[in-house]
């Protein structure tokens, strides 16, 4: 470990060298910056709004006018991304912590067995052999007393832009609670409703969710890279959607990697619809893509090769799952 005002990276516990074209104070680092687009997007487990609106005098739901700000769960977030990063380590040729306890009251026999046979082990055995976990477990934490080493915070979402911070992880999307009547289709029942379903959805969402590193190792950076590039590749499959309502076409999310390469200010200007692209950022795109980003994606294919004799670190290494380069 280093010093906190002086970053490095450091692969001392890796049988690659990190050969990085910039140095690391002109990255982003420890902070990374996921971009989503997502049309519609219904958290299961719902959306924290800024305001009491149980009260029908405080809130119609058909109201243009209202402008509820609020938070997008950093669960619903997380799971996604996980799932993302094991996806990773499975594509890579190894498996995965499982994200669930092995005594757990899951709802289908044997679902955890059948797991362990599809590319996961059970929580926590990756620390039997070796002093740190799968890097899953590293980055994700959450067993015990070992805490996770990325920092997920609640996305926030106003509909007014210029509330809204892209540098603290912030989207312009607007709320609406959404009411479906289900009705009867027995024909003596005249169409009666049933019952009713409201649901909280947000629209039109775009900006940052903000990650923090607590500890910036390079194989987390190409775990996450890799991750997110999976994701927007499989963005329309129902497995990695998110949230729920997800046959509805909710929760398909258009996902990059900010360019850690960027300032403060290239980020703020990737939002702002009346500034375009910079040339300098074009360059930063273009030296991001052809070495750093490699270089992070090596990174962690050395860390799994570390891990597990029947992998070996290829000579190629663009890209684990083959998604488009963030
Ligand atoms: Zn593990």
């Amino acid at each position: 470990m280093t010093s906190s005002d002086e970053p490095t990276l450091d692969v001392s516990h890796l049988d690659v060298d990190l050969d990085l074209p910039r140095s690391v104070e002109e990255m982003l680092f420890p902070d990374l910056y996921v971009g989503l687009e997502i049309n519609l997007l219904s958290p299961g487990d719902g959306i924290v709004t800024d305001r009491h609106h149980a009260s029908s005098d405080r809130y119609e739901a058909d109201d243009p006018m209202n402008q509820i700000e609020g938070q997008i769960s950093p669960f619903t977030l997380s799971g996604w991304l996980r799932h993302g990063c094991e996806q990773v380590l499975q594509a890579a040729g190894a498996t995965a912590c499982h994200p669930g306890e092995a005594n757990a009251d899951y709802m289908r026999a044997n679902v955890y067995e059948r797991d362990l046979d599809s590319g996961y082990h059970e929580k926590g055995t990756c620390l039997d052999d070796h002093d740190d976990g799968c890097v899953v477990y590293n980055v994700f934490g959450g067993f015990g007393d070992q805490p996770g080493k990325l920092l997920r915070r609640p996305m926030s979402f106003s509909p007014i832009r210029r509330n809204v911070d892209v540098l603290d992880g912030e989207a312009e999307a607007h709320y609406r609670q959404v009411s479906n009547q289900v009705r009867s289709r027995n024909d003596e029942d005249g169409g009666k409703p049933l019952r009713q379903a409201d649901r909280d959805v947000l629209g039109n969402v775009e900006g940052t969710w903000k990650l923090t590193l607590r500890e910036v190792k390079p194989e987390f950076v190409g775990l996450l890279l890799e991750a997110v590039s999976f994701l927007d590749a499989h963005s329309d499959e129902f497995a990695f959607q998110i949230g729920g309502a997800r046959n509805f076409g909710a929760g398909i999310a258009d996902a990059w990697l900010i360019n850690p390469l960027y300032t403060e200010r290239e980020v703020r200007r990737v939002f702002n619809r009346a500034q375009a692209t910079t040339s300098a950022m074009e360059e930063k795109d273009e030296v991001w893509a052809s070495e750093c980003r490699p270089a992070f994606v090596r990174a962690l294919q050395a860390r799994v090769a570390a891990r597990d004799e029947d992998v070996s670190i290829p000579d190629e290494s663009e890209s684990i799952v083959g998604g488009e380069s963030a």
